[in-house]
């Protein structure tokens, strides 16, 4: 297969084919895209207020919670194959290197990255899609590039990148429907917020999942603080 990796060029006189790209998995699967234009603009995106938008606030143990309190959990499927990809990596590890037992066990946890890399693709697909038409703004925190790379955490890489992903196909499905991504920078105290009075909470540590305002008596869901904090950012009023 020769077009491997190539973008050919559509000829001058089609205006509605752009390229056709041609690309091959670890596990020999290929995958043509081919990128057209109908020559259609985008809508121009629609007024939104507090009542019609949503702040959304990324975590490791629930996949996004929303200022409306709703949280967004990653579906089981997804848990028991990274489950199984921690098993598989291990795994390979252990085969000597080069061997044909490497070979084959190297093959498997290709294969299972495959097949996570879909059904997450398939979830953000649904879940892009249900923000995106039930709110005319969706407002998130954009990620810290310098810390995903020190990160050396797997399951915070992995986070990280499922969120890069999320938020690509949020911001094309509010382009192509006249909705609005609002993206904040990744920003430290939107946990430590109290979301109702502003009171900031001095040592909050990653393990603590709920807090009482002391100054207003409010007790706060973490995420659910954190996502209020970001619309309420994202919009430009802080308390
Ligand atoms: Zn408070």
């Amino acid at each position: 297969m020769g077009l491997e990796g190539n973008i050919i060029k559509s000829d001058s006189n089609s205006e509605f084919l752009k390229t056709i790209a041609v690309s091959r998995t670890p596990t020999e699967k290929y995958y043509i895209s081919i990128l057209t234009d109908d020559g259609e603009k985008c809508p121009e995106p629609e007024s939104f207020s507090h009542a019609t938008m949503i702040g959304v606030d990324v975590g490791l143990l629930t996949f996004a919670t929303l200022s409306t309190g709703e949280k967004i959990d990653n579906p089981k499927f997804l848990k028991i194959s990274l489950e199984r990809l921690k098993f598989l990596q291990r795994r390979v590890s252990r085969k000597v290197i080069g061997s044909k037992n490497r070979r084959k066990a190297a093959y498997k946890l290709a294969k299972l990255h495959e097949k996570i890399a879909n059904q997450r693709h398939d979830f953000q697909h649904k879940v892009s899609k249900k923000l995106i038409s039930e709110n005319q703004a969706v407002a998130v925190e954009t990620l810290n590039i310098k810390g995903m790379k020190k990160n050396h955490k797997l399951a915070q890489a992995i986070s990280d990148s499922a969120w890069y992903s999320f938020v690509q196909k949020l911001t094309y499905k509010a382009e192509w429907s006249g909705k609005t991504v609002l993206k904040i920078g990744q920003w430290e105290s939107s946990s430590k917020t109290c979301s109702v009075c502003g009171y900031k909470h001095p040592n909050l540590t990653e393990d603590i999942r709920e807090w009482l305002c002391p100054s207003c008596n409010v007790l706060h869901d973490r995420d659910i603080n954190a996502a209020i904090n970001i619309k309420k950012f994202a919009v430009g009023t802080t308390v």
